[in-house]
């Protein structure tokens, strides 16, 4: 593929062609939600013009047909990660939610008092509270991995956290604030030596980087859909068969049971057991085309052309010009995410100078203030590349940071 190929891309989302404050949109906040391509949006209308339909219970054609569309997405997940099974992955509103799916089924059940659960310095506030709740009702302990200045994690620091007593590492794959990709197949082996199950946080990870949790060999993985060109309000927790299997209902409800009477009710097979109640049918039947998108461009492709986006911003920010402009994150390993701090400016006020410009960037804490305390810092800028911007646009982003730094 070359630039024809991204500008092909760019015709299939619809929301890119605009003009905002009177320039064309330039979107980098990828990392707080990715565009949707006209497939997603096509699946979204079909489905509620000709399909809808409640699934699994009904004898009639259009809930077969639902049924079976919903059931498909689950298919098309499995492959994306390389599940064993199809019914290790359960539908959930997102990564928050499958996070705490697990806290509040498998760590209520399985973390004692006195038992260790580890986690990362550049976690999402999805990734420490679930667990701060669970280690308060237990009176267990959480552990944090530190980490360097480029924002690497500190390995030698993990081994020592490690020991009998740690149940869990419930650690971010990408770390949507730095960019940082950890080394989890490391960390992965190195908690299952000492008895430890492994939580992967694959919201960031999953839209970059290419996805086996077979060769993994994690234990759970959760993966959000809107992070992914897909809809809002969905995504998916994978588990190992014989944990879920292990694990309590989260909620109970219709759909996650096999017989219900006063006295005793029985629960249903995975995923089911997970499911309670009517799930978002047609925003996971539209999650399948965006999943079917990236399958169709690759992920060899994704990650080269945003590899350059990312070295050609970072390139263009070393000029005399962009001094003032601090890169925050620069690990070895990392994806096309890119925080950075203007010395003497407030991130919000260089945000909203970039909006009037067309150029929409995330600014604040991104939901790690933890990490943003280990930079001592209140809260970032960050520009996030996806597959449809454009190395033109990042031009543009460093054409009006040099106009923001001559206001300082
Ligand atoms: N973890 C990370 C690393 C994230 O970037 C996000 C979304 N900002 C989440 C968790 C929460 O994901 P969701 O929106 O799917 O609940």
């Amino acid at each position: 593929m070359n630039i024809a190929d991204i500008e092909k891309i760019r015709t299939l989302f619809p929301i890119l062609h605009q003009e905002v404050n009177g320039h064309p949109l330039v979107y980098f906040d990828n990392a707080a939600t990715t565009q949707k391509p006209i497939s997603v949006i096509e699946a979204l209308d079909k489905y509620y013009r000709f399909d809808n339909a409640n699934i699994h219970r009904a004898a009639h054609t259009l809930a077969a047909r639902s049924t079976e569309m919903f059931e498909d997405t689950r298919k098309t997940i499995q492959s994306f990660i390389n599940a064993k099974e199809a019914e290790e992955c359960i539908f959930t509103k997102g990564v928050t939610e499958s996070i705490n799916l697990v806290a509040q089924t498998w760590a209520r059940k399985f973390v004692q008092a006195g038992d260790e659960i580890i986690i990362t310095t550049m976690e999402h506030h999805s990734n420490i509270v679930p667990w701060q709740m669970i280690c308060e009702e237990k009176s267990a302990i959480l552990r944090v991995i530190p980490i360097n200045d480029s924002g690497e994690l500190l390995m030698d620091e993990f081994d020592k956290l490690l020991n009998p007593k740690t149940k869990l590492v419930a650690c971010v794959w990408v770390s949507n604030a730095l960019g940082t990709i950890n080394p989890v197949k490391e960390i992965i082996q190195k908690a299952h030596a000492v008895g430890a199950k492994v939580l992967l946080d694959g919201a960031q990870a999953c839209s970059h980087l290419k996805v086996d949790v077979q060769d993994l060999d994690c234990d759970f993985l959760c993966v959000s859909s809107h992070k992914l060109y897909g809809p809002t309000g969905v995504g998916v927790l994978y588990g190992k068969r014989q944990l879920l299997e292990m694990m309590p209902p989260y909620q109970g409800g219709g759909e996650m049971i096999k017989e219900v009477s006063f006295e005793k009710t029985t629960y249903n097979e995975i995923p089911y057991k997970f499911e309670a109640g009517t799930p978002n049918i047609g925003d996971v039947i539209a999650f399948k085309k965006a999943l079917d998108f990236v399958n169709e461009i690759g992920k060899d492709f994704i990650a080269h052309h945003e590899n350059s986006l990312l070295a050609y911003f970072n390139e263009l920010l070393l000029s005399e010009e962009l001094k003032a402009v601090k890169p925050i994150g620069t690990a070895k390993e990392k994806v096309s995410v890119q925080s950075f701090v203007i010395e003497g400016m407030h991130h919000f006020d260089i945000g909203m100078m970039l909006d009037a410009r067309g150029i929409a960037v995330r600014t604040g804490h991104h939901c790690t203030q933890p990490l943003m305390n280990r930079f001592s810092l209140e809260g970032t800028v960050r520009a996030s590349f996806a597959i449809y911007n454009t190395l033109d646009e990042v031009k543009k982003l460093t054409d009006s940071l040099i106009r923001i730094c001559k206001l300082r």
